[in-house]
């Protein structure tokens, strides 16, 4: 285990194997085959890719999805381990090249598709070579019971038996049931495996319910909070994916979508531009992800219930892999379950055991989706995992993340609305009526009591009571074309006992901030992500990134301990990261002490700005020289934001100057209006709501004038 250790270190930079990791590896190199069952972002690869590196000959890894294939051979190639892949994507050259370089034992690690262990050639060249491992990725791919059956698995057994000596093989998923399990094991024809389960909990993942909320409403105001950081938003239909993206993208965000029913090309290049944070959001129908192993998602929105909890979980482990804090929201309505029906009566040619089985699974799904407990323990209990806590404070149920607000009032007054209007109406015209609007259409319902009812709510917000309404199963709607709106059976539970309805909204905060020297740093692996052409989370991952920003390493020794820095990786970025974090001590003149260069103690190092006094003074005096800011930044030679804060805190402590001078004519009242709206405990927010040619240090002066 040490060599294994020592390879963890010198490739990937990691100082520990993580829980299970350590007895799967030992396993293996005891030659003994293993099935290994760890969450998405636990860190499977690690677990035969280290083995691969100790093992005389090559290791074949099996993996469902060619952009994986890629991601994870450019990951290996950028640590400086020979890798490499056979797929259908390559062009008929480059594949013989491969296979030439394969046969010259150019490669430690093949990644190959299982529909490729089908054929002759392949599997002759394959048994012309020395092949100590064959690990299996995804491999509950194998079972009819599992979520992404695939055919082509069950043939991975007639490829193992044809060696004459029987490679290790190992299995790596991150979902399996008892059935699945015992699947895996048949149908792979492990050997008596050592089967390493190790916890499912994701410590680093919010996991959030919102019922009864206007869905669109909550992810526009959602991304909007989050627009700097990547997120996913699973949609249950390509109509619904193709909607919510036109909207998204109207309102100029920046989003790509991916649904089985565009063109490949097209679907390669909106998840390529989501790899390369080119796009920050991806929606999609669940055919995306399995592909995609970017390790800085930071949210995952379902927009609808997923069809059960092995593909939720599946799916929300797609947020956070590297580590840092994400969130995992599900906007539930109840017309996801009448979806998922719909599915499982229509789509499906299952038979009436399997139709069974997946209403047992989509009830557990719903369970979940109304439970008051704790979601964490919920979830984790449903795979077989006891947790001794009731609350994780880590989901909706045990912290404060929503606020309720009771709109039973509201809904009465719309429930005998559309009951007055005899039923025959849409959300639109409803809502006219509602609101007393004198448009034509309202003509004949002049005379209704509930006329303008409810004059005094914004026309939104009354759409928005309707689609709770909708979602919580008090109305239906009837209709493709020019739905109408209907009571149901519950209606009258509003109407006449004593039912309440709720709306939920979010307490907004954004998932991560990224400021100062994380942004500038994620900037320059933007750059080596383009020249190296990977996507960014394979220079860094934002967790190495986050660690760099907050312990200043600045010499080789200190580089090399933040981790996720090999060697490879050193050499090639390492001083370009060192210059960058230097410039930033300089510029901001921060002293850093108690750094001791080759050793972790410097964790809890003070950073200490120095003769800050002095140093804003200067800058406000060098100012009243020179009365141009561009000058005094020049002259400074710090960065401009850095020289308006000065002028700012000089101004504050009562420095001779006309704050004035920086607040051009006509300028001050929109940014107070701005202030008004967003406050001013972040800049950024208001100078999203100014015209472009109001600047950062007239908000600041703005600020500090008004003293908000
Ligand atoms: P999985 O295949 O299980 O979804 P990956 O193998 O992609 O997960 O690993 C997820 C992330 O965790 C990757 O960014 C990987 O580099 C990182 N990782 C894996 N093992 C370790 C470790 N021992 N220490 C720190 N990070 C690790």
């Amino acid at each position: 285990m040490e060599v294994a250790r020592k390879l963890l270190k010198q490739y990937f930079g990691y100082d520990e194997f993580r829980k299970g990791q350590k007895d799967i590896i030992e396993s293996i190199l005891n030659k003994k085959d293993v099935m290994g069952i760890m969450p998405t972002g636990g860190g499977k690869s690690i677990c035969f890719q280290i083995p691969a590196l100790i093992f005389e000959g090559v290791t074949i890894v099996i993996s469902p999805l060619i952009s994986l294939m890629k991601d994870q051979v450019d990951s290996l190639n950028i640590v400086g381990i020979p890798a490499t892949f056979i797929n259908s994507s390559l062009s008929t050259t480059e594949y013989r090249n491969r296979m030439m370089a394969i046969q010259n034992n150019k490669y430690k690690i093949i990644y190959v598709a299982p529909e490729r262990l089908e054929s002759e050639a392949f599997i002759a060249s394959m048994k012309r070579i020395n092949i100590s491992q064959i690990a299996i990725d995804e491999a509950h791919c194998v079972s009819h019971w599992g979520h992404d059956f695939r055919k082509s698995y069950i043939k991975i057994k007639d490829f193992i038996d044809i060696f004459s000596i029987r490679p290790i093989i190992t299995a790596f998923t991150a979902t399996a049931t008892e059935e699945v399990k015992k699947d895996i094991t048949v149908q792979l024809g492990l050997k008596s495996p050592n089967i390493t389960i190790t916890g499912f909990d994701r410590e680093n993942l919010k996991l959030i319910i919102v019922r009864n909320a206007s869905k669109q409403k909550f992810i526009v105001s959602y991304i909007e909070e989050n627009k700097h950081v990547s997120g996913i938003i699973y949609c249950a239909t390509r109509k619904e994916t193709d909607k919510l993206h036109t909207l998204l993208s109207k309102l100029g965000y920046s989003v790509g979508k991916y649904h089985a029913g565009m063109s490949e090309s097209s679907r390669e290049k909106s998840q390529e531009d989501f790899l390369y944070d080119n796009k920050s959001i991806m929606i999609a129908t669940n055919a995306f992800g399995m592909g995609i192993d970017k390790s800085n998602i930071r949210y995952v929105i379902h927009n609808n219930m997923p069809k059960n909890l092995e593909a939720y979980y599946q799916e929300i482990g797609r947020a956070g892999r590297d580590g840092e804090k994400s969130e995992c929201v599900l906007l539930f309505g109840s017309q996801d379950i009448i979806l998922q029906k719909y599915f499982i009566e229509e789509l499906g040619d299952s038979s009436e055991a399997v139709k069974q089985n997946k209403y047992e699974q989509l009830q557990r799904m719903i369970d979940y989706s109304y439970t008051t407990s704790c979601l964490r323990k919920h979830v984790l209990n449903y795979f077989g995992e006891e947790r001794a806590d009731e609350k994780c404070d880590n989901c909706s149920n045990c912290s404060d993340y929503l606020e309720k607000k009771d709109m039973t009032i509201e809904a009465q007054k719309i429930l005998s609305c559309v009951y007055r209007m005899n039923q025959r109406f849409g959300t639109n015209i409803v809502t006219k009526v509602l609101k007393g609007s004198h448009a034509q259409q309202t003509d004949s319902f002049r005379e209704l009591s509930t006329f303008g009812i409810m004059k005094e709510c914004a026309v939104n917000d009354i759409k928005e009571y309707i689609n709770v309404l909708i979602a919580d199963g008090y109305l239906k709607m009837e209709g493709d074309k020019y739905p109408i709106i209907k009571l149901t059976e519950n209606s009258a539970k509003i109407l006449k006992e004593n039912d309440k309805v709720y709306i939920q909204t979010i307490k907004h905060k954004e998932v991560s901030e990224n400021e100062g020297l994380f942004e500038i740093l994620r900037q320059l692996r933007k750059e080596i992500s383009v020249e190296e052409n990977v996507p960014p989370f394979v220079v860094f991952s934002d967790a190495t990134l986050k660690e760099m920003s907050s312990r200043y390493p600045i010499s080789k020794a200190q580089i090399l301990n933040i981790s996720g820095v090999g060697e490879v990786k050193y050499e090639k970025y390492g001083e370009r990261f060192i210059d960058e974090i230097k410039a930033y001590i300089h510029n901001n003149n921060l002293d850093i002490d108690n750094m001791k260069s080759d050793t972790k103690t410097y964790t809890s190092h003070k950073i200490k700005e120095t003769n800050k006094e002095a140093s804003y003074i200067t800058t406000a005096n060098l100012y009243l020289n020179l009365r141009d800011m561009d000058a005094v930044v020049k002259e400074r030679n710090l960065k401009p934001m850095t020289i308006q804060d000065h002028i700012i805190s000089a101004y504050m402590e009562g420095f001779q100057l006309d704050i004035n001078e920086f607040i051009p004519k006509g300028q001050e009242s929109f940014v107070l209006e701005a202030i008004k709206k967003v406050g001013t405990e972040k800049l950024r927010p208001i100078k999203d709501l100014l015209p472009e040619d109001v600047s950062y240090l007239t908000i600041k002066a703005v600020i500090a004038k008004h003293k908000l």
